[in-house]
């Protein structure tokens, strides 16, 4: 089957169909579109194109109330300033402000008709945007009953979590560049799919209230999700806030944000300053612009990485970002350069947020033309082409194996095998999968430089103590691209072992909550994907029965530090009770442990949204916020105990730890 030459028939039914002269019927077109789609990449940039220019597909609206945009600024001096000229304008000493995430996603209309869903319009240009109602009535989070039986508006905004995000990612080959950018092409999908995965959550309603703020409550009690508001009076907290989330919490958050919104928390007040070139004054987006910058496009250079996906990156004329100097960030896909025709010379946007490494987000100027590779960078072997991106299917690539080996390495936190070790034993010819680390024997050291017995004998207690684990953390040190350790513990609960999870189906897998057809397909193909690597490791290693103990069935989170046991350690007492550690808050978290539940953690804040959320309607909450102390309590011991644990530890292991952490050097 000619993949390309269906498509080209698909689309000159399209035409056809469009010209009035149709040349096939309408169940062979949809037996034929079914096919392509089931062959491409559901993100597939062509497959957007089918039949239809996506952008004049979804009916055009004008909205009621134009929907405007906001003055920025992004120095604390410009947020003082804008305050100081606030209080000018209104002629008082003080008033109220409220503070709220600027949500990075799209922005979204709502109206309500006798308490039913009837419009949703994405901001468009402000005055005439897109009718993509159909798809926001899959949206999560966003009620498609009210209670009200009046007319309701409500702004919000679409996104996609960055959990979801990385769902969509695996599902679609990587297709978008950042969850903005998936949730605004996914909102518009004429198919729909996928849409489960935007959720609305909004700031804005037509209510007759005194403040901003009432606005946020009316919306909660509505059922709607609503963006994180604080409300200050003093210009220093809000300068202290802005810090705050823009260095700390920022990436702790579950989705992204560029800004927050500073606003007249008085309705009235807002209406006094009122609106200039269609921006209120009564507002302002505070940005966090210092992570942007504009540099030029020197090279593109050719990573491998452990599926054997080719990821471009491109090399920068050095920049300062964030206080340190970018030189590279990734390009994402060949799709990507293709369609902002990137190439060398270009002049960039690049981004970087928490610890991700940085990305190019923006194109302003094109370059030269940029030619595909042909080749695989690191084994000269064929690459595939499935239109987004490019792949080495080399079972003997070095730069892929490697790879794979150090993710393995990473996933099992085995300190001190670094990447240039792994390079040199596969040099050496001694290791060419992650199973060959098993194999190796001392002989196999011998002659190598700067490996003394010491090293050489913590090396071997470092693969001993790997050569058992928990059928969960295997899974995911296979390193299957559409695995997250969620999905690994899915697995393991459902299917209980290695034999029946490498025979489950797509099918099997949709009856599991929370996967549907492209992901569940996903996760199957990447279990088969990994068949053979797991066989030849499964004779060195053993895995150990899920503990039955005080925590069988309850998951855990933590946030903050403990003072008695390291993150690991807790990981470890957590699962040995037979219970889940979890990185992330979610409504079916059974505790939360943390040492000061009034802290800025995002970790704290969503616990007592889900338990405020529950009270209110009448339920218990689900979450118990727990201190590190009654955790011990909960695993069966004491933080009197475990710190003389610690004392002991630390006394007996100050030599080996240092060893260990110096087999070699990391890159
Ligand atoms: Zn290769």
């Amino acid at each position: 089957m000619d993949i390309n030459k269906l498509l080209q028939r698909l689309e000159e039914a399209d035409d056809a169909y469009t010209n009035g002269k149709p040349i096939m019927t309408d169940l062979a077109y949809d037996l034929l579109k079914d096919k392509v789609l089931k062959f491409l990449p559901p993100d597939h940039p062509r497959i957007a194109k089918v039949g239809h220019a996506p952008s004049s597909a979804w009916p055009k609206e004008t909205h009621s109330i134009f929907m405007g945009s906001q003055n920025k600024v992004c120095t604390v001096d410009a947020i003082r300033e804008w305050v100081a000229k606030t209080l000018k304008a209104l002629g008082v000493k003080k008033t109220r402000f409220i503070l709220q995430y600027k949500l990075d996603g799209f922005s979204l209309g709502v109206d309500y008709l006798n308490g039913k869903l009837s419009k949703a319009i994405t901001r468009g240009d402000g005055t005439i945007g897109e009718n993509i109602t159909p798809n926001a009535m899959m949206f999560r989070r966003l009620p498609t009953y009210l209670v009200v039986g009046k007319g309701v508006s409500v702004r919000g905004e679409g996104l996609i979590s960055k959990e979801n995000y990385a769902k969509i990612q695996a599902a679609t080959g990587d297709h978008y560049k950042n969850p903005r950018n998936a949730a605004s092409g996914i909102s518009r999908r004429l198919d729909g799919s996928h849409s489960k995965y935007v959720e609305v959550v909004t700031y804005d309603i037509n209510a007759k209230v005194q403040n901003e703020s009432d606005k946020v409550k009316v919306l909660e009690q509505l059922g709607f999700s609503v963006v994180e508001t604080f409300v200050f009076e003093d210009v220093q907290e809000i300068v202290d806030k802005y810090i705050e989330v823009k260095d700390k919490l920022r990436p702790t958050l579950p989705y992204d944000i560029d800004g927050l919104v500073l606003k007249v928390d008085s309705v009235e007040q807002q209406e006094k300053l009122g609106i200039k070139d269609n921006r209120p004054e009564g507002q302002v987006a505070l940005k966090f612009d210092s992570d942007q910058a504009i540099t030029v496009v020197l090279s593109i250079a050719l990573q491998v990485g452990r599926t054997g996906k080719i990821t471009p990156v491109a090399i920068l004329e050095p920049v300062d970002l964030m206080g340190s100097t970018v030189t590279k960030a990734t390009l994402h896909n060949f799709a990507y350069i293709e369609e902002n025709q990137i190439g060398i010379g270009s002049e960039v946007v690049i981004e970087k947020k928490g610890d991700i490494i940085p990305q190019v987000v923006d194109v302003a100027t094109t370059g030269e033309e940029y030619k595909k590779p042909t080749k695989c960078p690191s084994c000269g072997g064929p690459l595939e082409d499935d239109g987004t991106n490019m792949w080495c299917f080399n079972p003997g690539c070095r730069e892929r194996e490697t790879n794979r080996i150090a993710y393995w390495i990473k996933v099992l936190d085995m300190k001190g095998f670094s990447g240039k070790f792994i390079l040199k034993m596969w040099d050496e010819g001694k290791v060419r999968s992650v199973g060959d680390l098993y194999k190796l024997t001392t002989d196999d050291f011998v002659g190598i430089d700067g490996l003394g017995d010491k090293k050489v004998k913590a090396f071997f207690e470092i693969l001993k103590s790997t050569s058992e684990m928990y059928l969960d953390k295997f899974i995911v040190a296979l390193g299957i691209p559409s695995v997250s350790s969620g999905t690994a513990e899915d697995l393991v609960k459902h299917f209980k072992t290695w034999d029946a999870i490498l025979s489950v189906t797509p099918e099997d897998m949709m009856k599991i909550p929370g996967y549907a057809d492209t992901s569940a397909r996903a996760v199957c193909s990447g279990v088969r994907d990994v068949r053979d690597m797991a066989e030849e490791l499964l004779k060195a290693i053993r895995i150990k029965e899920k503990k039955v103990g005080a925590l069988t069935g309850k998951t855990i989170c933590i946030t903050g530090a403990l003072t008695t046991v390291g993150r690991k350690e807790a990981e470890k007492m957590i699962v040995d009770q037979g219970g889940s550690f979890k990185n992330s808050v979610s409504r079916d978290l059974d505790y939360l442990v943390t040492n000061d539940p009034n802290s800025g953690s995002g970790k704290n804040a969503e616990a007592k949204k889900v338990n405020d959320l529950a009270i209110k309607a009448g339920n218990p909450p689900p979450i118990k916020v727990i201190s590190e102390k009654d955790f011990m309590a909960l695993v069966g011991t004491t933080v009197e105990a475990k710190a003389e644990e610690k004392k002991e530890k630390e006394k007996k292991d100050s030599g080996v730890t240092l060893v260990y952490n110096n087999i070699f050097e990391e890159d």
